[in-house]
């Protein structure tokens, strides 16, 4: 009978898988980690890693740079599996010794859902001194060659999620998927696409899906529980739908904005503004989106598109960020207000992609 992974194609180039191999089998101390302020396919990859070194009896922690936020609590794990390197006073007891301590002590790192060290915020410095070889695998664009040492970048996957998977199964190891694996990886597969929108019409995104459903995992309610928000992310989402959307019909592009006085007016927590940026898209002739929120001492910005529009030319070019066609963000140095200016001023220099 012909198996689900018989009907998977294989995509990582032999030497690097080979080389992978080697980079297993001849270590035993992992660190895995993934970008600053964790999205569901960073924490859900870098569990996956784990839990899937682990099975092969190796000792493997995830350190991340700072929590993931408590909108991410449907994936098993995601905060009592991590260690955080800031815990940006979340309550819990600070774990940078541990962190360190992590980083320190083992002899292998492994780099998952981002494409260069910058990504990795203050953890970046104590990252990049220390001497372990460093394997990445990531779907972003575009990642700095000289920081890992083996770099298995595949930007046409929809998720790391989904290239961790093959990972796995291209090593021959399809056999140690288990439920805790399974569930990682499904987390961030379902996060990484929008809830199984972006990048999902690939008949072999679904081979993997079914194959992830063999070991049982709980997709309705993970999926039902995805979906449970605190009500004040509802109501600060009411709010800037009402009072803060500008649309720009001219350039079919919309934007909102979150200041610090409205954070704390509302008491705004992180992860609260996760998936904002996309609402505006769902808007009859709107192609872009932006959202911009104030931090103490920058403006994070948040970019979305529609066809082939490439927002992440407007986070590089103009917020010191970068990202995917359809998704991207960055940090940009300055007040709300000019942040807003500069994308309404930018939108004409982009009108030759909108559809
Ligand atoms: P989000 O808007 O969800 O924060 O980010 C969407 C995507 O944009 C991310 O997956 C990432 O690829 C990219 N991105 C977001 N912020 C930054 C940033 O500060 N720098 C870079 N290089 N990319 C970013
Ligand atoms: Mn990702």
């Amino acid at each position: 009978m012909t198996q689900i992974t018989d009907c998977i194609p294989h995509i990582i180039a032999p030497e690097l898988l080979e080389q992978a191999r080697q980079f297993i089998a001849q270590h035993q101390h992992f660190v895995v980690t993934a970008h600053m302020s964790p999205d569901g396919d960073a924490v859900g990859s870098a569990l996956a890693l784990k839990q899937y070194l682990e099975v092969k009896g190796k000792e493997a922690k995830v350190v991340l740079n700072d929590p993931p936020g408590d909108n991410l609590f449907f994936i098993p794990g995601y905060r009592s599996d991590v260690i955080v390197y800031d815990n940006q006073n979340d309550g819990t007891p600070s774990q940078k010794e541990e962190a360190i301590r992590a980083i320190n002590e083992c002899d292998a790192m492994i780099a998952v859902d981002f494409n260069t060290p910058n990504r990795l915020g203050e953890m970046k410095e104590i990252w990049m001194a220390h001497h372990a070889p460093k394997l990445l695998l990531d779907h972003h664009l575009e990642p700095d060659l000289e920081r890992f040492d083996i770099c298995i970048s595949h930007p046409e996957q929809a998720a790391s999620c989904e290239l961790v998977y093959r990972f796995i199964l291209e090593l021959g190891d399809d056999a140690l998927l288990n439920q805790q694996i399974a569930t990682s990886l499904f987390c961030g597969l379902m996060t990484d696409t929008g809830w199984f929108v972006f990048n999902t019409n690939r008949p072999d995104f679904h081979l993997i899906m079914a194959r992830l459903m063999m070991e049982n995992v709980d997709r309705e309610n993970i999926i039902k529980d995805s979906h449970v928000v605190p009500e004040r992310k509802k109501r600060i989402e009411g709010y800037l739908l009402s009072q803060k959307l500008h649309v720009v019909r001219e350039h079919k592009a919309a934007y909102m904005s979150l200041s610090q006085q409205e954070i704390r007016r509302f008491g705004h927590q992180k992860g609260d503004s996760e998936g904002f940026v996309n609402d505006p898209l769902d808007i009859e002739g709107v192609q872009v989106s932006a959202y911009f929120r104030e931090e103490k001492n920058f403006v994070k910005v948040s970019l979305r598109s529609k066809g082939e529009f490439p927002v992440n030319m407007i986070a590089e070019k103009f917020f010191n960020g970068g990202g995917h066609r359809n998704a991207a963000g960055g940090e940009y140095n300055g007040s709300l207000a000019q942040a807003e200016a500069i994308f309404v001023k930018v939108l004409p220099l982009f009108d030759k992609y909108l559809q």
